[in-house]
């Protein structure tokens, strides 16, 4: 390569995002969309379609067509400090996952065997991807979401038959919907064992038979009974069930895969797996990090039969979840689990040097506990930090642009930078210094 190669001469990422127009634009659009912008630009000058000079010009004006792009859905800078805020869309998507689904938008080969000529298993990449990340499941689904998961495998398992389920365990997922109600629509029988606070083995036992389609084990994800309580572990029901020849489905809701030492009391599905459980369902949008998805794990023949049940093609995923799906499990950590671990002495750094930097009066930095949300180890306070503002800053960031949603608690505005992306900081210190003024 010659010293003269003008491929040298193209302009490092670094420096594209540093232009004030990529910036803006990236408050507006998010970072992701503009990095892929940048990287387009960048490929197609060392291609030699574009001279290196031309590279910023190309990448603002991929984002200026992209800022028309026809969606009413606004972006949202999430200052709450709950990483998945269901009213916010849940888990955002990493570059890979977003890079994904811009290949998976054209024709692909989601299920076509390119070297045969045929059909092939659809979405073979993302059941790979799964089968790598729990090696302890024979047989992995991925349907539309959670309650697809669930639905189906009542469906498949236990139509016209007995679910057997502890009272403590049938929970309301959230906008009044509640499992129950849907595992009965699905021509099941719920068989109701134990009370709300305690749940022997015997009373599991005692309720099995003939008629049992399955034992259900729901996390119950959004809350926590407290005080004079017993429930039965999936490894004690397991062992029991086994020796009856009875399945046991567990509905673990956030979509650990592995457990996460900063979440002790959040069920996984490699140890549940391990523990005895049969079947294994999960959110793919919650803790797991990826598109709206439901994540169906466990032993093969089980697996199968809810795959080959006429209603599993009317809950099959599209490439584009497929695609997400795929890339957040083989990518980088998740945007979810690298907030989740975020450090809260660097949290408090952040946040003062983010208070001192934005400079108006008023605003404190105090001690806020962020939390998982979307269901997701209630209880489990996250120690971070916020900035503590008038409550009058809610309305005016939330009707601004971009959007920024904040927490009010105590008559005060929380900012939390948790899941505040570092390149929207500056868009989110100029909202505040415009509110400060006057401005709205
Ligand atoms: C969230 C959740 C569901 C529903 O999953 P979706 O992906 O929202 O459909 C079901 N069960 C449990 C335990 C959950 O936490």
């Amino acid at each position: 390569m010659s010293t003269a190669d003008p491929r040298r001469l193209i302009p490092r990422t670094d420096v594209l995002l540093a232009d004030p127009v990529l910036r803006a634009a990236g408050a507006e659009l998010g970072m992701p969309r503009v990095r892929s912008a940048v990287r387009d630009a960048q490929a197609r000058a060392r291609a030699g379609e574009i001279a290196p000079d031309a590279v910023a010009e190309v990448a603002r004006a991929e984002v200026a067509r992209a800022s028309e792009v026809p969606t009413t859905l606004r972006r949202v800078l999430n200052a709450t400090g709950v990483i998945v805020h269901t009213n916010l869309g849940r888990a955002p998507l990493t570059d890979a996952a977003v890079d994904a689904i811009r290949v998976a938008a054209g024709y692909v080969d989601v299920e076509f065997d390119a070297a045969g000529g045929a059909r092939s298993r659809r979405g073979a990449g993302a059941l790979d991807a799964l089968a790598a990340m729990v090696p302890a499941a024979e047989a992995a689904l991925v349907v539309n979401n959670g309650a697809a998961a669930l639905a189906l495998a009542a469906i498949a398992l236990a139509a016209g038959r007995d679910i057997v389920v502890s009272r403590g365990e049938l929970v309301e997922i959230g906008d009044g919907f509640r499992l129950p109600d849907l595992l009965e629509a699905t021509g099941a029988r719920l068989r109701e064992v134990g009370t709300t606070n305690r749940t022997h083995l015997a009373d599991y036992l005692g309720a099995v038979g003939p008629d049992t389609g399955f034992v259900l084990k729901v996390h119950p994800s959004n809350f926590r009974v407290d005080g004079f309580t017993r429930s039965v572990g999936c490894g004690e029901l397991a062992m029991a069930l086994r020796q009856k020849g009875i399945a046991l489905v567990a509905d673990i809701g956030s979509g650990l895969l592995q457990p996460d030492p900063a979440l002790p009391g959040e069920p996984d599905a490699t140890t549940t797996l391990a523990a005895g459980a049969d079947v294994v369902t999960a959110s793919g949008d919650k803790l797991l990090g990826g598109p709206q998805a439901g994540v169906v794990l466990g032993q093969a023949g089980l697996v199968e039969r809810m795959r080959r049940h006429p209603l599993a093609r009317a809950l099959r995923v599209d490439k584009l979840t497929l695609a997400a799906l795929e890339a957040t499990l083989s990518g980088p950590p998740t945007w979810v689990a690298r907030v989740l671990h975020t450090d809260a002495g660097e949290m408090r750094l952040r946040t003062l040097a983010f208070a001192r930097n934005v400079g108006v009066s008023d605003a404190d930095v105090v001690a806020a506990d962020g939390a998982v949300g979307g269901g997701g180890a209630p209880g489990v306070a996250l120690p971070g930090w916020a900035v503590s503002l008038p409550e009058a800053y809610a309305v005016p960031l939330r009707t601004g642009t971009p959007c920024i949603v904040a927490r009010v608690h105590a008559g005060r505005c929380l900012v939390d930078l948790r899941c505040i992306d570092p390149a929207d900081e500056p868009a989110l210190a100029a909202r505040l210094r415009e509110i400060a003024e006057g401005g709205r």
